[in-house]
């Protein structure tokens, strides 16, 4: 960013905590390589302080926000109107702030975890077996949306509280199953792909790494956790020699369609934003191990 003008175009994100976001490195470094007149900036307001926040910045004083946690349910609630996929998931992670007042919403999460496994397992084919859902929250429900549009035979997920798991399948519809993590090892037997969609992974004996036991040779795990990058799911699954998608690569994948529907064209693809964001987090010199 050189310098702000009478004209810079602004965006942001929005969340509570925001600090630690990555967002505002990707975009801003997107911004600079193309020479748009543009800032990228964190809010991080109050509940209370959200829907006002939307309200206040309608009639595009800003372009749009992306929007993490607490606020994606919120954030879809706050909108005039969103796209199929943002209402399927329950909650959106981009607002477009429309000239003529109005707020648009929509939900790049999937698309950003279909384009990590194009990126890091391009040899992968969703369509050719079952995938693991590991987690029933907004997370989780994204990615259940997002692989049944991606051909995914059959869709098994895997909650602690099934109730939530049984309410992501009558609203999504299609061939979903549903476990307890008593039955995981039924989950993930025959299947192609697991993804981690909860917090969880990190330490030794938690659900999702015994997930890892009873999964075919070859399936693809996938975490979205990315700090740190390397989760012990992750180290796990690469030590027995299943082919692994980081939780970093989905963020700068769901980013990508955010920076396009703000500024009016692709972030130019010249840009490492990878190592960027490698950096910020403390990880670069641990990349070489994937
Ligand atoms: P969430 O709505 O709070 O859901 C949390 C999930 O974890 C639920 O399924 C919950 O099960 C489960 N869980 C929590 N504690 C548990 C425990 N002790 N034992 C078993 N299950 C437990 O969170 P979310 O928004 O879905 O996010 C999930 C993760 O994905 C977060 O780490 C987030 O940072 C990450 N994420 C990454 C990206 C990316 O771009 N890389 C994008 C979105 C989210 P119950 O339903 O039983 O409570």
């Amino acid at each position: 960013m050189s310098r702000i003008t009478g004209a810079t175009a602004v965006a942001g994100v929005v969340g509570r905590p925001v600090r630690h976001s990555m967002s505002p490195i990707l975009h801003n470094a997107w911004l600079a390589a193309t020479g748009i007149d543009g800032v990228y900036v964190p809010f991080s307001p109050t509940a209370e302080g959200f829907p006002a926040l939307v309200a206040g910045l309608r009639g595009a004083s800003v372009r749009g926000l992306n929007v993490t946690l607490p606020f994606k349910e919120a954030a879809l609630a706050a909108a005039d109107r969103a796209s199929e996929r943002a209402l399927r998931a329950g909650a959106a992670n981009v607002l477009v702030f429309e000239a003529d007042g109005t707020v648009r919403a929509d939900n790049t999460d999937g698309e950003g975890m279909i384009g990590a496994f194009a990126a890091q397992a391009p040899g992968h084919d969703l369509a050719a077996a079952p995938v693991v859902v590991l987690g029933a929250g907004g997370a989780g429900r994204g990615a259940v949306g997002a692989l049944l549009d991606a051909g995914a035979p059959e869709v098994r997920l895997v909650n602690r509280t099934l109730a939530k798991a049984e309410a992501i399948k009558d609203r999504l519809g299609g061939p979903i199953r549903v476990f307890g993590w008593d039955a995981v090892a039924e989950a993930t037997s025959g299947a192609g792909a697991l993804v981690n969609a909860t917090a969880l992974g990190l330490e030794g004996r938690d659900p999702p790494l015994a997930a890892l036991e009873g999964l075919p040779p070859g399936a693809v795990v996938m975490d979205m956790v990315y700090k740190p990058l390397r989760t012990a799911l992750l180290a796990q699954a690469a030590a027995a020699g299943h082919p692994t998608v980081d939780g970093l690569e989905m963020l700068i994948r769901q980013a990508v369609p955010s920076f396009e529907a703000f500024f009016g064209q692709a972030p130019p693809a010249s840009v490492d934003v990878r190592a960027l964001a490698l950096a910020a987090l403390g990880e670069a010199a641990k990349e070489t191990v994937r």
